[in-house]
This record gives C-alpha cells, structure tokens and sequence, in this order.
C-alpha cells in the first residue's frame, strides 16, 4: 500500500492558508533518500550526484540537494541561470543540453560549467563561440537496441542524442589537438527504469568505452556520468529498487573493467532526476463536482496543466484520499480536471472510496516532471509549490501564478 505523507489534518492546515491545487514536497523523504544515495556510491572516491533540474526547478528543493553535495545537471540558459542564482557555479555544474546555442555555451563556460557536448560538430562551434575548456564530457549514443527498454526514450538507435563510437574516437582525438586535459564519457538509454540492471549494464558500456578510448588516444578519463534513468514505484504492487544492489553491480564492471586495466582514478556521476524527487511530492487537489453520464467522474480542481504525465504518457499515478485511507475501495471513477481536452484525467476507471463534494486527494509521486512540465493551455495558471519541512512545518516556496502573470507577456499590447 502506498502511504501518503501527509494526514487529512496537515493537508487542512496548509490549506487554509494556500488554496487548493498545489505540490507540496517532503523534505525528510528527499534528505533520507538523497543520503541513501550516497552512501550506496561511497566506495567510488568524487561519487556525485548532479540533479537533473528539468525534473524540479524549484530553488527550495535545489537549495536542500545542494546542502547535501549535490551538483546540478543544466539543460538550458534559463536553468544555468538558475544554479547561478544559488550561489552553484563552477565543477557543481554539469550542462547536458542538445541542439545548443552560442549563448548558452557562452554562459557554461563563464560558469565554469562541465559542458557535456552532445555532437561532433559542437566542437568547432564550442570553440568558435566560447572557447574550449580543459574539462569536457562527451555524450554516448551506443546505437543498436537496449533491452531494457522504455516508453518515453525508444531505443538508441532512434534517439537523437550522443556521438557515436567512433566518432567519439575522432572528438577525443580533436579536442586534444585543442588542450583538453581531462575526459568524461556520459550516457542515457533508459527512463524510469524499474530493476536493478540497468545502471550496471549502462556503466560497462561506458566503462568499456573509457577503456579503449584510453588505450586509442591516451586521453585521461576522469568521470563516467551514468546519468538519470532510475525509476520509481508509481503502482502500489511496484518496490523501490534497491540502491546498494545498483551500486554493487556498478562496482563490479568499474572494478573488472577500468582498475583491472589499471584506470583507476574515474569519478562516477548521476544525473538523477525522478529518483530524487518523485515519491516525496504530491499534488493535492480538491474534488469539486460529480457527473454520472455513461461513466461516473469526479472533476478536481486540479488539471493536466499541473501534472502532465498521465495525459501525455497514460502513466499510472496513484491516489489517496486523505481521511479516507483505511476505506475500502467501493466506486469507480475517472478522476477528471477540466481542460477541454479528454486526455485530462488523472486517473481512469479507478477503484477508490465513494467520494464526497471537498474531498482532499493526494496525487503520488508528482515531485519529478510534474510541475515542471506545467503549461498555460485553456487559460490555467501553475500551482504553488509548498515544502513540507523536517519539523512538521510547512512553507510556499512558489506562490501560484495570478492572471498578472498570464498578461505579464503582453506588457505594452493594450495601448
Ligand atoms: C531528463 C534527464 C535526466 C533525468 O532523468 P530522470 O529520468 O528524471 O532520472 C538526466 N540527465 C539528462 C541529460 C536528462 O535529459
């Protein structure tokens, strides 16, 4: 059973001060998780875990991993910004974009960002616009199919990001002839992966290819970034994966593949995102009306703009109703927001507890690519965000949008 971290009392407490919908944030769930990480990865000397922002681009949640010795992994300027804004600059930076402007490899380098460079043509472009560090990561695509597969990437072979293996043989080559000291290989195959092979199998790959890069070039490898890709439990049947299982089979291929050939000396990095964040947020939303045509719904005040997940990828996200946890499961429904469009339910044909007009529901493991893929579609505004802290207080950490906001953009039309 998947417990909601929240009781009905503290929902009513927050929501008398911030009205419904908003995420709220567990901060002992994201610290407990966060050091779990880390300890797991304490055999490899410089473990990092830079955190995907895309994920959660909340400042108060980025504050809290950085305070923990988390870096940040940046995909745009407007992210870079961000991590600049927290006083997280430099090697704390890792920046994995794709299709990247002059701009923002510009600002990178003046943050003394790792820049991950996503394309053999970025490297006359990078130093063209910004010159090239001594630091640098390269980004793998590996091609061919990977058996653990994955509804929202596909398989290498069709993703569009990466070099390919020799060509990453022709970017080490280059990029020394350009004073480049120090080497890093990254890669992403899979998301929301649910086992404990895939980090295991993706880091032989890589390890692999250090190795015979080393051997190709004598380039000095210093880091492998595994990247993001680790899942979470989204249906009560599903168990978290087990981190020190991940991290052992790690352990194996950089022992039997890198220290075994004498490279030693290789940091390993994340870029966890979902992992991180997602079971300590959820969305809390309010049930507003009900209607019983050919199915029963009950529409909440929340919609797809809060959390897009289930309407762009039908993906499961569970629900509590608070108050009602220990009721048993009587009705169906389809729990529905009201964007004109029929894609916007959170959950379809769902057993839960008969529902009551003001019911509070708790919307699981929204902390990742939930507010953050938000939008403005039909006129809606973005939720406030709120944290949960340690000590059973709770603070906003974003308010939500006005009408202000929506027409800030507009500034000087009307005139
Ligand atoms: C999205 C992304 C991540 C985080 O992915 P999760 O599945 O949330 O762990 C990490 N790195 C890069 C480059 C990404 O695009």
């Amino acid at each position: 059973m998947k417990k909601p971290f929240l009781t009905q009392e503290k929902a009513n407490e927050i929501i008398s001060k911030i009205p419904t919908p908003f995420h709220v944030y567990h901060e002992k769930g994201i610290k407990d998780n966060a050091k779990e990480l880390l300890n797991a990865f304490s055999w490899n000397k410089g473990f990092k875990e830079f955190f995907a922002v895309k994920a959660t681009p909340s400042p108060a949640v980025l504050r809290l991993l950085a305070s923990l010795g988390c870096g940040l992994d940046c995909s745009s300027y407007t992210e870079l910004l961000m991590a600049e804004k927290l006083g997280i600059t430099g090697e704390n930076i890792m920046f994995s974009s794709n299709g990247t402007s002059a701009e923002e490899y510009k600002f990178a380098v003046k943050l003394g960002a790792v820049i991950n460079l996503d394309d053999i043509s970025h490297i006359p472009f990078l130093k063209e616009h910004a010159g090239i560090p001594k630091k640098i990561s390269l980004r793998f695509n590996p091609g061919g199919e990977f058996k653990i597969g994955t509804v929202f990437m596909g398989s290498p072979h069709e993703a569009k990001y990466g070099l390919t293996r020799p060509q990453l043989t022709e970017a080490v080559k280059a990029l020394m002839a350009e004073g480049v000291e120090e080497f890093g290989i990254h890669s992403f195959l899979a998301s929301n992966t649910v086992g404990e092979e895939y980090y295991p199998e993706l880091a032989s790959i890589i390890f692999t290819a250090i190795k015979e890069l080393t051997a190709e070039t004598g380039a000095k490898f210093t880091f492998a970034n595994l990247s993001g890709g680790i899942g979470v439990p989204y249906r009560p049947e599903q168990n978290k994966v087990d981190i020190y299982k991940i991290s052992g089979g790690v352990k194996k291929h950089y022992n039997d593949i890198l220290v075994k050939n004498n490279i030693c000396e290789v940091k390993i990095f994340t870029e966890l995102g979902r992992y991180m964040l997602a079971p300590y947020g959820a969305l809390i939303t309010k049930v507003v009306h009900f209607k019983n045509i050919h199915r029963e719904y009950a529409n909440v005040d929340a919609c797809a703009s809060n959390l897009m997940r289930p309407a762009m990828y039908g993906a499961y996200h569970h629900i509590t109703v608070l108050g009602k946890e220990n009721s048993k499961s009587s009705k169906v429904y389809d729990i529905v927001g009201s964007l004109c469009e029929n894609n916007d339910k959170f959950a379809v044909q769902r057993e839960l507890p008969k529902l009551d007009r003001g019911d509070i529901l708790f919307i699981h493991d929204t902390g990742a690519h939930g507010f953050a893929m938000g939008y403005n579609y039909n006129g809606k505004l973005r939720s406030a965000e709120v944290m949960l802290n340690e000590n059973g207080s709770f603070k906003l950490i974003r308010r939500a949008e006005t009408p202000n906001d929506y027409f800030a953009t507009l500034e000087g039309f009307w005139n």
